[in-house]
């Protein structure tokens, strides 16, 4: 990317743009929400579509000039559509959070009772956290995971369907390594009248590139980030049965929000149009792989993995038996250039700022070219790292080994 103009007119945030290249460059991105996406991706989102002011939907517009705007949008919507099979498509979410709490705005009234994932086993704060929004406004019965597996417990979150009659069931997860019995929780939905509604932020591309189930079929509504996994712009689409698309799109557009940022939905089409392409699906494969080969890896080196392993790009570790906390690993690991982020751990005694686990997954790795070969490494690394958090002088030899990988490895948009 070229940034002649920052450059000229405010050379200290170009300062630090540029430092910020050289650590996305030098260090490897292990945290399994973030990506690298496409510079055709990050021309959509730095265009002049910023600009223009389109609330409504295509067709229904409440400004004018919308004879491009439409045509863009249209564009995001068909290709989501081609993408997840979906019946019905918004692309106009500002990004996951919002999404989540329009499918909520559009399907329940205030006090009503919803079931998600606890989020110390994997839930997200939009799931119900007491002090977020999702928690204050709606009755939020909460599920977990097995304490002997590390898996969901469907038979848990039957009885507690059956047990508390939510009006939906939220099926999504933010910090939880395995495949999704989607068939199941659609049935438990459908036995006790609730909606059901999937939130595959995380695994999106992996849904997309056919190497996990996807929940389309079966679910009510699906919503999704576009920019973990799926590597399109930061962002959220919601998708749904014919049925419910008054509801979503009233609630996203005039209830929840006003102005569509066009600029990214230009960035969610160009990315959809990539994830329809044959590369994806390797890409999303070798996602897979590697972390399995990561995950593998480690157990190698004593790492205590929840649920013992991995079916997706995410893998959990408690590292009790590794003597240190996340918040130490987090922080040593910071410092040798590789970059995850500490996470409770199912139950965890330890605070949730200073967690017992760390939360790590391959998706940037993975766009960057990075195969098993280099996971092999990068657990090598962690381990020496986090067995030697004192030790200043090896933890600045592996750094210059990270960053020597690295530079073999190019980032799209960075110049070396
Ligand atoms: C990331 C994530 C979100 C929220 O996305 P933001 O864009 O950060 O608001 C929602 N649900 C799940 C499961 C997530 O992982």
């Amino acid at each position: 990317m070229n940034y002649e103009h920052i450059k000229s007119q405010d050379p200290d945030l170009f300062e630090t743009i540029t430092k910020e290249e050289e650590r996305q460059m030098e260090g490897i991105e292990l945290i399994p929400s973030e990506n690298y996406t496409s510079e055709a991706v990050m021309e959509a989102c730095g265009s002049i579509l910023t600009n223009k002011y389109s609330e409504g939907y295509p067709g229904k517009r409440y400004y004018g000039g919308q004879e491009n705007i439409d045509v863009i949008e249209n564009l995001a919507i068909e290709r989501a559509k081609k993408l997840f099979g979906a019946e019905h498509v918004n692309v106009q979410p500002y990004s996951g959070s919002p999404a989540n709490t329009a499918i909520y705005f559009a399907l329940l009234e205030f006090g009503d009772t919803v079931m998600g994932l606890k989020l110390d086993h994997g839930g997200h704060i939009t799931h119900g956290l007491p002090i977020a929004f999702s928690g204050k406004a709606y009755n939020f019965v909460q599920y977990g995971v097995n304490k002997e597996t590390g898996k969901i417990d469907m038979d848990e979150v039957y009885k507690l369907a059956k047990e508390h009659k939510p009006k939906m069931i939220v099926a999504g997860f933010t910090a939880y390594p395995r495949d999704i019995d989607w068939k199941r929780f659609k049935e438990i939905a459908d036995e006790v009248g609730a909606i059901s509604m999937a939130d595959i932020s995380h695994t999106a591309g992996l849904v997309a590139g056919g190497v996990l189930e996807s929940p389309v079929p079966y679910f009510d509504v699906v919503m999704t980030t576009t920019h973990k996994t799926l590597r399109g712009p930061r962002g959220a689409i919601i998708m749904c049965k014919e049925k419910y698309a008054k509801a979503i799109d009233r609630a996203v557009f005039p209830g929840l929000q006003g102005g569509p940022h066009e600029h990214t939905i230009a960035g969610k089409a160009i990315a959809f149009k990539e994830a329809l392409n044959p590369s994806f699906k390797e890409y999303v494969a070798q996602v897979k792989v590697n972390a399995a080969h990561l995950a593998s890896e480690l157990m190698k080196r004593d790492f205590k993995l929840i649920s013992d392993g991995t079916d997706t790009h995410l893998i959990l570790a408690d590292l009790t038996n590794k003597n240190v906390t996340g918040k130490i690993a987090q922080i040593a690991l910071d410092e040798v250039g590789i970059t995850l982020n500490k996470n409770t751990i199912p139950d965890d005694p330890r605070s949730p700022f200073d967690p017992s686990g760390i939360r790590l997954g391959t998706p940037a790795v993975t766009t960057r070219g990075m195969k098993e070969a280099e996971m092999e490494k990068i657990a090598e690394w962690i381990d020496r790292t986090i067995s030697n958090v004192e030790d200043e002088k090896l933890l600045s030899e592996i750094k210059e080994e990270v960053k020597e990988m690295c530079l073999k490895f190019p980032v799209p948009g960075i110049k070396i």
